[in-house]
């Protein structure tokens, strides 16, 4: 399951425990060591890049490109 901390950033938990102790190197659950299926890791992915877009257009100025860098012509 996915959780939004209090940045809106969102954060992998275990399905089974609910815990956000996500061992990313065994792709398992610190706490009750279930395993956290490809699906939740994609799914946690692209939440982390929705995430990251959402950031880049609030920082950002709006003229901001994402390709290639260019200055503006005044
Ligand atoms: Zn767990």
């Amino acid at each position: 399951m996915i959780f939004r901390n209090p940045a809106g950033a969102p954060e992998l938990a275990c399905d089974e425990c609910g815990c956000r102790w996500y061992d990313r190197m065994r792709g398992a659950c610190y706490e009750c060591g279930a395993a956290v299926s490809a699906e939740a890791r994609a799914e946690f992915e692209r939440a982390l890049q929705a995430f990251g877009a959402r950031q880049a257009e609030g920082a950002a100025p709006p003229e901001a490109g994402e390709a290639a860098p260019q200055q503006a012509a005044t």
